[in-house]
């Protein structure tokens, strides 16, 4: 078994969802009192998330390459950035180590693709819905066609996320505005949502809705253990 190196505390909420479906997976797999081997680095959100609110992204990339490679010198065999968001900096993180980086947009693209569906709405971060790094990777590498809500309700789920969702608050009515939002997507045209945060899944799970939901933290932690095991 490969060891999982995971980047994580963006938020510690969502690494939590990462350490323990990683785990169970691990468990189901290979039975008996198996677990995953794993490095965890988690950093201080406050600092990153005041980086990313003044565009110091550089700044945040520097941040967590070194946290990347405390994550390889700890023996990981390849990483995971347990964040939609911080992908913005993958290259600058992956020029920092040797290990490998299992990206989050393509592991979601594979699954969307194995689901035969093209065209996705994307929830998550203004960052992630709004710039290229994320979106423009779905469309460019893997051919899908990607939608976002209008600018107010980018707004909406954005603030949930930072002020709700990082802090560990569940609250129904933010629940409802992102069911419509996701509603508003399908009426669009969207066959899918990408919950690309990877703390929506505290929020909306696919017994709220009947739009197949792409889950970004289950996702990913699956990947990894496909990997890690060698599948
Ligand atoms: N965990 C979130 C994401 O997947 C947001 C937190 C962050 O800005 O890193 O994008």
């Amino acid at each position: 078994m490969q060891t999982i190196g995971l980047l994580g505390g963006m938020s510690w909420e969502s690494t939590e969802l990462y350490y323990r479906s990683i785990n169970e997976l691990v468990k189901q797999k290979l039975g008996g009192l198996h677990s995953a081997k794993i490095v965890l680095v988690s950093v201080d959100f406050q600092e990153i998330e005041t980086l990313q609110h003044q565009k110091r992204w550089e700044e945040a990339g520097k941040l967590l390459a070194k946290a990347a490679q405390q994550v390889e010198a700890g023996g990981a065999d390849f990483l995971l950035i347990c964040t939609n968001t911080m992908h913005k900096v993958a290259s600058q993180i992956e020029q920092a180590i040797h290990i490998p980086i299992l990206h989050l947009a393509d592991a979601t693209a594979v699954r969307i693709k194995q689901r035969g569906l093209k065209k996705v709405g994307l929830l998550g971060t203004n960052f992630t819905m709004e710039q290229d790094f994320y979106k423009g990777r779905l469309v460019q590498k893997h051919g899908l066609d990607v939608i976002v809500p209008p600018a107010q309700d980018r707004q909406l789920v954005h603030q949930v996320i930072y002020d709700e969702l990082c802090l560990g608050k569940v609250v129904d009515r933010s629940r409802n505005e992102y069911l419509r939002i996701i509603d508003d997507l399908q009426a669009a045209g969207a066959e899918g949502i990408i919950e690309g945060c990877t703390e929506i899944v505290m929020l909306v799970q696919q017994e709220h809705t009947s739009v197949p939901l792409f889950d970004t933290t289950a996702i990913h932690a699956e990947a990894a253990v496909e990997r890690a095991l060698g599948n």
